[in-house]
């Protein structure tokens, strides 16, 4: 069975659980209402080592398996899904960064990216598109010992409080086949790039989502991850293998507290002289939700155990992300409908994963794109098997 930690991996997820029922689930639906930034609980979550959990020695002293960082994930979310959310970009680009960045780019950054005291954003979306990344407009031209950046990226998470953007432009944009023309920069905010608005939402509130614009802005020749340029698609891709199963173990965090808040009303609240989870749709529902969360958090896990053992883990990670994230909706739908008319209400949690569940079915890659690369995938294996 998937899923197996050390001790110490084993109390590290403990600590976690720990802190997410003592610190954030009394605070979360005032914090979470008012939109307010979580300032506190991000410091106690930098205290905790959440955000070096991806940073390896010698660089950081904290780093976990994936698996271990996934239960983490899921537990964070099962607090809040937007803690989770503000770890996932950051645990991304300590990712690239392990394994594509130079010497002096892994130096420059994963010490404070260990601790908390950098926090690290991926920009790739543009407004014209999310999905065709390969048609991106913004472009980084070279000038000397520069590149100078222009273009305007959008949905950026965390944009006014990172220090590092890893961002994906073209540095070539004629070239052919264009992924071929992509590289990513380390860019650290500065003169000429400016946040521009701050997306409403219907969930992920507290943590900001905004448009930025680079309007020329140039950024050192040294800030190009791994020194080469066109290889920033394909090491994109790598990272964001990483990048989905967060998303999967936060739809599964947020499908577990639907489940277990769905669970306690069904216990106590009482229809027709019995409690109303003996009334057997009621029983379904239940059954429904933890047997599909299970089986959302064994597919979460096995697709991290491969992350661990070093192989490529595209096609586990978008089946994890695509089912968790389809799971979530479902759950947290049934979970409204255990709870009748107050799961409706404000005054309690379930309307808030039901607002938080649907950006996992379109963060990282939408469901429509991981059932295109699920088949490609398919079919590349099975084409590989019988060669
Ligand atoms: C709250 C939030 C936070 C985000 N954070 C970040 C971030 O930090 N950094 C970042 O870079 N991005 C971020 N995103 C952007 C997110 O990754 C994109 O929204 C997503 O990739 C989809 O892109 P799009 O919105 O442009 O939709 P589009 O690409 O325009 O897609 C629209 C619809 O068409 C479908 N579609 C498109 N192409 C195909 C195809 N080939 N086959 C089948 N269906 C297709 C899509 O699945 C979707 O249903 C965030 C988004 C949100 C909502």
């Amino acid at each position: 069975m998937p899923g197996r930690l050390t001790a110490e991996e084993q109390a590290v997820v403990e600590v976690v659980a720990e802190y997410v029922d003592r610190d954030v689930r009394p605070v979360v639906r005032e914090l979470e209402q008012a939109g307010s930034y979580p300032e506190k609980l991000i410091d106690q979550m930098k205290e905790l080592g959440c955000f070096g959990l991806a940073v390896p020695p010698p660089y950081g002293e904290g780093s976990v398996s994936t698996v271990c960082y996934a239960l983490v994930t899921e537990e964070l979310a099962r607090g809040w899904m937007s803690l989770a959310g503000a770890v996932g970009g950051h645990t991304v680009v300590a990712h690239l960064l392990t394994a594509f960045g130079t010497d002096d780019q892994r130096q420059r950054y994963l010490p404070a990216m260990a601790d908390g005291s950098v926090r690290a954003t991926m920009a790739l979306t543009e407004a014209g598109g999310g999905s065709d990344l390969q048609a991106m407009r913004t472009t980084a031209r070279r000038d000397g010992d520069a590149y100078v950046v222009s273009g305007a990226k959008m949905w950026i998470t965390n944009a006014r409080r990172s220090g590092l953007i890893a961002l994906l432009c073209k540095t070539d944009p004629e070239a052919e086949p264009r992924h071929r023309g992509i590289s990513i920069l380390l860019v650290e905010p500065g003169h000429g790039y400016t946040v521009s608005r701050d997306l409403g939402k219907l969930g992920y509130r507290g943590v900001e989502s905004c448009e930025v614009v680079f309007g020329d802005v140039r950024v050192p020749t040294g800030a190009l991850l791994g020194g080469e340029e066109g290889h920033g698609f394909a090491q994109m891709m790598r990272g964001l293998e990483v990048g989905r199963i967060n998303v999967a173990a936060r739809a599964v965090g947020v499908g577990r507290a639907a489940y277990e808040d769905a669970l306690r009303y069904a216990e106590q609240r009482e229809a027709f002289g019995k409690p109303i989870w003996q009334h057997q749709s009621i029983g379904n529902y239940l059954a429904d939700m933890a047997t599909t969360l299970q089986a959302a958090r064994l597919l979460t896990l096995a697709a991290a155990e491969r992350v661990d053992a070093g192989e490529r883990a595209d096609l586990e990670a978008g089946m994890a992300k695509l089912f968790a994230s389809e799971t979530a909706m479902q759950v947290t739908l049934d979970a409204i409908r255990v709870h009748g008319g107050y799961g409706y209400s404000t005054e309690y949690d379930v309307e808030r994963y039901f607002r938080d569940a649907p950006l996992m079915i379109v963060g990282e890659g939408t469901n429509e794109i991981q059932r295109n690369l699920i088949a490609r995938q398919l079919v590349e294996r099975d084409l590989r098997l019988r060669q």
